[in-house]
């Protein structure tokens, strides 16, 4: 085998590897939301009990108490807000 062509069998296998690698990242961060998603559905209000409902302001996921007592927002989706605010 000649040594461009190796390269290129080098590049193709990492080309692969790197696609398995963004596949299972994806996988992950979909189970990520899923398992948050499933969390904060059982999440109450503080003040009155209700389940938070999920809610998107300006582009930004958050859950609410249906009669807006408080919403929760995770960490990243807050500093999202945060930017945004400025
Ligand atoms: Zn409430």
């Amino acid at each position: 085998m000649a040594a461009d062509e190796k390269d290129r069998l080098g590049n193709k296998l990492h080309d692969v590897e790197k696609a398995r690698e963004d596949q299972w990242a994806r996988q992950r961060d979909i189970e990520l939301i899923e398992k948050l998603r499933t969390r904060l559905s059982q999440t109450t209000c503080r003040d009155c009990k209700q389940f938070l409902v999920p809610k998107t302001e300006h582009g930004v996921l958050m859950y609410a108490c249906p009669d807006g007592h408080g919403a929760w927002l995770d960490a990243s989706a807050l500093k999202v807000a945060l930017k945004e605010h400025k």
